[in-house]
């Protein structure tokens, strides 16, 4: 199978070919067909499968294959395709992806987010797009203020669908719907189906195509992953031990909460290992040149919220860290997806404290399978510490103000509930590979 094969125009498949890719992966082998033929489509595919050139690819060749003439020939070009995103730094990279997928159409795209400022975007926006990539909250402003016109949309993607209803945009999504035209295309892209998502396609899509491709974690076993115990004070000398004894150059590490990513930056910064911080309190010039001077390689250590690393996309990034475990068990796979991209090896380490050894079951039980453990030789944990609850809800903010009930404070989803203290049955995963500098643990697992 080529890119050839599947019927996409000359310019596409040579701007593709240009990228270095030579054959679809498999969600957009099936993507691709089923957004040419035109009908609605909900995918179950999440960020490293290749979907963004799996919708990407077909909505450029159907938008370049079937112009509408334009009123006259300076009228502003219509917005014909709206690409929704959960975060500004997808939406960037989604229609970075257009821009490079689309070079020798005659197409163009904007990209608009908020953490910026919005009259550029209402001079790009009344130039006119034909391609639209948009975070809802900032879309809703520029409806509202009346400098967006969507009365031409003729296809509409929702990206990582599930992740826009965990950070609350639904009441955003459902008035950017209201003002569409009714008849369109509909691509919904989810890497979970919950009632509500399930919802929601239910009244968004028409007959849809379903596609799902398995998840990156249970078929890619490109990933090695592992875990090492520590006590909860001594994560920070740890992850600085790795870094140097290891001579990483390029790690995503991720942390819990806001406050922790900053307080780590500064004391890697001691160590002499330098760091920047990504989250939703960061400014938007802040984490647009964090990301750039990690994707280059100028940065070591680039140190992450979820919400702020959601869909980031960097080539053969070789070391995942997580810092602190997730509060919700699926974070675990979208992080540790950042590693082991488009066929590279990766690694993705996790220092898990004895107040997160619920959250690595929740995990375990997710991946379905136990995760090595390793001790680190002087870092042996105290097997007598008690356990401490963690406040396990969502700690970053969407890119807007949240919604009543719902958004950037509500209890995540699968992690609403306070973590529980486990007593002496508590466990540090199977597969130990403690070395016999660890002597604590009898019994083969753990550390
Ligand atoms: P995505 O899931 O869209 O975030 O893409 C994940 C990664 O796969 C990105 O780094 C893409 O550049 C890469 N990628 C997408 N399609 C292909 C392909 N057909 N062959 C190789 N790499 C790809």
């Amino acid at each position: 199978m080529s890119f050839t094969n599947l019927g996409l125009a000359d310019g596409i498949v040579r701007a593709v070919t240009e990228n270095g890719y030579t054959t679809p992966t498999p969600i957009q082998a099936q993507a691709i067909p089923a957004v040419l033929a035109g009908g609605d489509l909900l995918a179950g595919a999440q960020t490293g499968t290749g979907k963004t050139a799996g919708f990407t690819l077909p909505i450029l060749h159907r938008l370049a294959t079937s112009g509408t003439p334009h009123a006259s020939a300076t009228a502003a070009r219509p917005i014909r395709a709206l690409i929704l995103t959960p975060t500004r730094e997808l939406a960037a990279q989604v229609e970075e992806s257009v821009r490079t997928y689309g070079k020798y159409l005659n197409l163009s795209s904007a990209v608009i987010f908020g953490g910026v400022g919005i009259n550029p975007q209402i001079k790009l926006l009344k130039h006119g797009v034909d391609i639209l990539v948009a975070t809802p909250g900032r879309l809703l402003d520029h409806m509202q203020q009346g400098t967006v016109n969507l009365s031409k949309v003729e296809i509409l993607v929702l990206d990582e669908a599930d992740r826009m209803l965990d950070m609350g945009f639904i009441k955003d999504i459902r008035r950017v719907l209201a003002v569409l035209p009714k008849n369109r295309q509909n691509l919904l892209f989810s890497a979970t189906f919950s009632n509500e998502i399930k919802a929601l396609a239910d009244g968004l899509l028409n007959s849809p195509a379903m596609i799902e491709v398995a998840r990156r974690n249970s078929t890619v076993e490109v990933i090695e992953q592992k875990i090492h115990p520590v006590d909860r004070d001594k994560k920070h000398p740890m992850l600085a031990h790795l870094i140097k004894t290891n001579n990483w150059s390029q790690v995503l590490v991720f942390t819990r909460t806001k406050h922790g990513a900053n307080k780590l930056v500064e004391q890697l910064e001691k160590d002499g290992i330098s760091g920047m911080a990504i989250h939703g309190n960061k400014s938007q010039s802040a984490r647009t040149r964090a990301l750039s001077e990690f994707k280059d390689g100028s940065l070591q250590v680039l140190v992450a919220t979820d919400i702020a690393a959601r869909g980031i996309d960097i080539d053969q990034l070789p070391h995942v860290v997580n810092y602190d475990l997730p509060n919700v068990p699926e974070d675990y796979v979208h992080r540790i997806g950042r590693t082991g991209r488009a066929g590279a090896t990766g690694e993705a380490v996790s220092l898990v404290c004895v107040d997160e050894l619920e959250m690595l079951k929740d995990i375990e039980k997710l991946i379905k399978r136990k995760l090595p453990s390793e001790v680190i030789p002087g870092f042996e944990p105290d097997l007598n510490a008690k356990p401490q609850a963690i406040q396990r809800r969502s700690n970053d903010a969407p890119s807007r103000r949240p919604q009543q009930g719902q958004g950037r404070n509500a209890p995540a989803k699968s992690g609403g509930a306070p973590a529980k203290p486990n007593g002496p049955s508590r466990s540090f995963g199977g597969n130990s590979t403690a070395r016999p500098a660890a002597p604590h643990r009898s019994g083969g697992r753990g550390r």
